[in-house]
């Protein structure tokens, strides 16, 4: 069995070589400076774990061609480096020998480093970031070079791209005349990357050249560890560079308007989470306040919250749903938990290259680092700042873009996203099928939809309008009439109201077409709960309207039956408002079971010109979808109430009582409230379809649960043939990109040839 490779088998496997061997192959393939190496593949791992031997014949062979490509004996001039090297990249989690010159030495590094790939960490790391716990790891052996030669010497990292804003150029850190790991260790703040074009113009210039070889050859923003010795350059690792989301929206759009990659290629690398990142907040109006301390921006956004010294106390404090910032001299592997409970982290010391720094970016934590003027008291749990001391749990603000430090809780507003993300946005809307619209129920949620892109409001809900006081009282006067004539007050007074708020909201959609769901709520869900101070009658009347089981009961549709004049208020509020303002609107009506139940409501919608849909969140009206689908003018899924039904789950109380010990047995894989359970609620949403489409083939049917913002459940609503998806305001750019992602990669998948079965294996 082959176990040793060097640059001239050609080979860059991954599996066999690891990441970092791979790169370093290839990148001396490409000719660029990298120090003389060989690889013991990962076969010779798996060799070694199972017999305890490495192939010592093999390695005295490559030590010596070693020898030979670098003209120094090993121990006499010639000294090595054993680093790890697995198939996905773990940095700083597995050993690294520098220095070695001698065989037994080299010997025991090997095995060092083999075994370093069960170390506690690496494992929490796999664990943590989902990567297979069985496939071992490479060894690198590669000439030594030294940073700390002399005065033409230093070591430094460079991104070919800005990783924090995704602006193409040159961005990184240098340390002169100094170790690497001095750098990545963050024990030194290093200086940025222009002093290297000052100090040896030569050594920028070319590096600055190896990067665009690199991004040509990889496609994609490397993160590139470099040392210059004696005046000469050398690359010692090349890897895709973490970014924020910010930078990994303006770098796919880059790149694909650069040619190096395609506008499918842009629209698949980015993530809900990088869209979500730029839609981070920031302060509100920072110039009206002093900030205590200034930092380097390190991951982007603004966050504010209590300050926690202990990684461990932020992994307490997100348990009791506090929003905490880890405060820390530096952070390190160990410290991931609780970077990940936290909402941000301010560091003292490291650069825009430390580990808090590219740990944050890739979470989309905010982060501020390297701020040499907060001094930190870990033993007292307190830091100094511009004149202030602000002890744990005091709350604090920190700005990831600018790097500053705040006291106390600042006013934070939303972030507007970026031109990179439009020019996303406008590709994502050129390759989807799904149509992406809001649920909204305001004339200031309709804006922020309209401005987010969404093509049409799937689902405004009449319930809340009916809780402000005036309102309440009307409607309970409604619910409580003794008399016919109180009863036909009432309906005046709360018609002339929905009226109002439908002109008010028919203005704001500027020709987006609007579904209106008819009153869903339990009639008592308006009444007061406490009946102490009651007169004893009305109390009576009240307890005797209360259900054992109301989200099941007297609810939907069915108020329509016994008390048909709600919606013919509703209907005629509606067609009145649209008498003032134009509009395309559709009623929808909710909790229906049966056909009849249709014919009823569209017999109240009379001759008022009006689109009627069945929100289809009963399992019997998903089994009847046939005969519905030829009797409605749209279906809208609503997934919420089925996925109740689907389960016989009451959400809350499933999700405050058992639902965390599900999860953690394994007996759910997910929430399904918030993943779209495919299996079995998808199943049945199927099975509608399939019937409905039999019937009425272009039937419009749309998604208006929460799912309809899922970028996992739009995947599979894309598949299943949903047409439309309509999903909270601010989860529309990410609903429109998962939608042109759904497209694409169903197309994909429709291309690709049909292989042949895999031989069988044992
Ligand atoms: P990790 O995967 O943890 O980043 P590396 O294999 O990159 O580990 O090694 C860590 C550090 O060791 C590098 O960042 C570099 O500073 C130093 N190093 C590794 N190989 C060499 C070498 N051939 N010459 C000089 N320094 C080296
Ligand atoms: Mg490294
Ligand atoms: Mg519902």
């Amino acid at each position: 069995m082959r176990t040793i490779y060097t640059t001239n088998d050609a080979c860059t496997d991954k599996n066999l070589l690891g990441n970092k061997g791979a790169n370093l192959v290839t990148m001396a393939r490409l000719s660029l400076p990298v120090p003389p190496k060989f690889v013991l593949s990962i076969d010779a791992y798996r060799a070694y774990k199972r017999s305890g031997r490495l192939p010592l014949e093999e390695i005295r062979k490559a030590i010596e061609e070693l020898e030979q490509r670098t003209g120094k004996r090993l121990g006499r001039g010639l000294a090595v480096s054993v680093r790890s090297s697995a198939p996905a990249s773990m940095p700083g989690m597995m050993d690294t020998v520098l220095d070695v010159r001698e065989l037994e030495e080299l010997l025991a590094s090997v095995r060092k480093v083999f075994d370093s790939w069960d170390n506690a960490r690496a494992i929490e790391y796999r664990r943590l970031n989902r990567i297979p716990a069985d496939t071992g790891t490479a060894v690198i052996v590669q000439a030594m070079v030294f940073g700390d030669a002399d005065g033409r010497s230093g070591t430094g990292v460079m991104f070919t791209r800005n990783p924090s804003t995704g602006a193409n150029e040159l961005f990184g850190e240098y340390l002169h005349s100094a170790k690497g790991e001095d750098l990545v260790s963050g024990r030194v703040t290093p200086r940025p990357l222009c002093c290297l074009q000052i100090e040896m113009p030569e050594a920028y210039y070319q590096l600055k050249e190896i990067g665009r070889t690199l991004e040509t050859h990889f496609r994609d923003i490397q993160d590139v560890e470099f040392t210059i010795e004696s005046g000469c350059l050398y690359v010692l690792q090349t890897r895709s560079g973490k970014r924020s989301g910010q930078a990994a929206i303006k770098i796919a759009v880059d790149m694909a308007t650069e040619g190096l990659i395609s506008r499918e290629e842009a629209l698949l690398r980015i993530t809900a989470e990088d869209v979500r990142s730029l839609l981070h907040r920031r302060i509100e109006s920072p110039q009206e306040y002093a900030h205590i301390a200034q930092g380097l921006g390190a991951a982007p956004g603004a966050v504010t919250g209590s300050v926690v010294f202990h990684p461990n106390e932020a992994v307490a404090a997100k348990e009791r749903n506090e929003s905490v910032i880890l405060v820390r001299v530096e952070t390190s592997p160990d410290d991931i938990l609780g970077i990940s409970a936290a909402i941000g982290v301010l560091t003292s010391r490291g650069g825009l290259t430390s580990h808090a720094a590219i740990v944050t970016r890739a979470m989309g934590k905010a982060c501020v680092c390297g701020a040499e003027e907060v001094r930190i008291d870990l033993e007292a749990e307190r830091f100094e700042a511009g004149g202030q001391i602000i002890r744990r749990g005091d709350s604090i603000t920190i700005d990831g873009n600018s790097g500053r430090i705040y006291a106390g809780r600042l006013p934070l507003v939303e972030a507007e996203g970026s031109p990179e993300l439009n020019t996303l946005l406008a590709w994502s809307d050129n390759v989807r099928k799904l149509k992406v619209k809001a649920n909204a129920d305001t004339p200031e949620a309709i804006a922020v939809a309209a401005k987010f892109g969404a093509e049409g409001v799937g689902l405004c809900r009449t319930e809340r309008h009916f809780n402000a006081p005036e309102r309440l009282s009307a409607i309970r006067a409604f619910i409580l009439a003794r008399t016919g004539a109180q009863r036909a007050q009432a309906l005046e007074t709360l018609g002339k109201l929905q009226k109002e708020d439908f002109v008010a909201i028919f203005k704001q959609l500027r020709g987006m077409p609007i579904i209106i769901r008819l009153l869903d709520l339990p009639l008592h869900e308006f009444l007061p709960a406490d009946l102490e101070n009651l007169d004893p009658g009305l109390a009576e009347h009240i307890r005797e309207l209360r259900e054992t089981n109301p989200m099941l009961g007297h609810r939907g549709v069915r108020l329509a039956v016994t008390s048909p004049e709600i919606y013919e208020m509703q209907l005629e509020a509606i067609s009145e408002a649209r008498s003032e303002v134009e509009a395309d609107v559709s009623v929808m009506v909710p909790q229906v079971i049966t056909l009849q139940e249709l014919f009823w409501v569209k017999r109240l919608v009379k001759d008022k010109n009006l689109k009627v849909g069945v929100m289809m969140e009963t399992v019997r009206a998903c089994m009847r979808a046939g005969w519905l689908a030829k009797h409605a003018d749209f279906f809208s899924f609503g997934t919420n109430d089925l996925t109740q039904a689907v389960y016989s789950f009451s959400r809350e109380d499933v999700e405050k009582k058992f639902l965390t010990t599900y999860l953690e047995a394994g007996i759910l894989t997910h929430n399904p409230f918030m993943v779209l359970d495919v299996k079995g609620v998808g199943r049945l949403m199927q099975t509608a379809i399939f019937w409905a489409r039999k019937e009425v083939e272009n039937l419009d049917i749309g998604v208006c649960g929460e799912h309809g913002g899922d970028p996992e459940s739009i995947k599979f609503f894309e598949r299943i043939g949903v047409s439309s998806v309509s999903c909270s305001p601010f989860r529309i750019p990410i609903a429109r990109l998962a939608a042109a992602q759904a497209a694409i990669e169903h197309k994909r998948a429709a291309t690709e040839e049909v292989k042949p079965p895999a031989p069988a294996t044992n």
